[in-house]
């Protein structure tokens, strides 16, 4: 299969890949679409078992990013950078400043920021080469750690999906929560300040015992969140939570989290849709943190500080695209992830048209 023909670079504007021997660096930055602005998404860093491994990875990831940038109305296309090689012996700063070389030459069309295997320090020496960059901090246009803004997405959207599938705020409800990382562990403690009680699951257990300690949550076994009697259940930790032989352990009427590709499969939506299940499709709800970084990026285009007014704003309309997902799956009698999904095509081809008339 050659690269055009492979279903994965589907829609895609272009594909970049840089080498840099003397460096290090081999990396793959993937544009999927500057229709409604330059394309952003993070930099992963990942021992992948081949270059085909990791261009599949960089395509997947940055056409959920066009997705998931429409769904937050930014003005920001979809992309992402893969670095290959292991994030915990091979990082050093030239290779990182090689990097900044590589978006610097993709000319503006694509931004970075942090994702799995590579951190703030990291993207300094990337920031050497170009202006490219955001998600660092100690400027004024710094946004800082994203994980609160989107834990503060996924409590809010936790909440508007209990109000319409239980007719209940979320005092007395039960949230069983996979994965109390950055996000889970603000999760945690919002639910817990709404009267929420929790039960929760990490394979970390310094995380679990601060959030327990903190939030009166009661822990079990990561197996075992699955079968936890809840109200809610809220993905936080890796993707693939939801597959078909979860789903049937499942007590929660509502699937609300903040961890990426929550959904195995596409089927496994249709059937969360089937049984009455409420899913907040996952690139909408936890959508807070990529609207942090959006904020940066507005702060260094033009040239003032981080306005958090202005994060805040953009938060209460992905809550109202929530719910303007969640009313057509209703009213459509559809599955709310294929809602999400023709709601995002549709913004990317309106802003492609608007482009090309303009
Ligand atoms: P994190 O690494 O801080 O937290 C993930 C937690 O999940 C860790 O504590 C880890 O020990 C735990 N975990 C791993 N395997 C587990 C298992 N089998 N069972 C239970 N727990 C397990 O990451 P994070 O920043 O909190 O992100 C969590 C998820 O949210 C990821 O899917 C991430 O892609 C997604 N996300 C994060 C942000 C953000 O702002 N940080 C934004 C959008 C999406």
């Amino acid at each position: 299969m050659t690269l055009f023909d492979s279903p994965a670079f589907e829609g895609h504007e272009g594909v970049h890949a840089f080498a840099d021997e003397a460096a290090g660096l081999k990396c793959i930055i993937a544009v999927h679409s500057t229709a409604r602005g330059p394309a952003a998404g993070g930099c992963r860093m990942w021992n992948y078992p081949s270059a085909e491994a990791a261009l599949v990875d960089a395509l997947r990831l940055s056409r959920a990013m066009s997705y998931k940038n429409a769904m937050a109305d930014l003005a920001l296309g979809g992309g992402k950078a893969v670095i290959i090689g292991d994030a915990r012996t091979q990082k050093t700063p030239a290779l990182f400043e090689a990097f900044g070389g590589a978006i610097e030459d993709v000319g503006g069309k694509y931004w970075t920021a942090e994702d799995v295997g590579v951190s703030p320090a990291d993207l300094m020496h990337a920031r050497k080469r170009t202006r490219y960059v955001a998600g660092l901090t100690g400027h004024p246009a710094a946004s800082g750690d994203p994980s609160p803004v989107t834990a503060e997405g996924v409590f809010r959207g936790i909440k508007i999906s209990v109000r319409r599938r239980l007719n209940r705020d979320l005092d007395g409800i039960t949230v069983a929560i996979q994965g109390v990382g950055h996000v889970g562990a603000y999760l945690a403690q919002k639910l817990h300040a709404a009267g929420a009680k929790l039960v929760i699951a990490d394979v970390n257990q310094d995380a679990l015992r601060q959030v327990a300690e903190a939030t009166g949550a009661r822990i079990v076994t990561p197996g075992a969140i699955f079968d936890a009697d809840a109200e809610v259940f809220a993905p936080c930790a890796l993707g693939g939570a939801i597959n078909a032989d979860t789903l049937a352990r499942l007590k929660a009427k509502v699937i609300a989290g903040g961890a990426n590709n929550q959904l195995a499969d596409p089927e496994v939506g249709r059937a969360l849709f089937a049984q009455g299940i409420l899913y907040a499709p996952d690139y909408v709800i936890n959508g807070g943190g990529i609207i942090n970084v959006a904020g940066e990026i507005r702060a260094i285009d033009q040239g003032e500080a981080f306005d958090p007014a202005w994060v805040e704003m953009k938060l209460d309309r992905l809550l109202q695209t929530l719910h303007e997902v969640m009313d057509r799956s209703l009213a459509e009698k559809r599955p709310t992830h294929e809602v999400a999904n023709e709601i995002a095509k549709a913004r990317i081809s309106l802003a492609a048209q608007q482009k090309a008339a303009a």
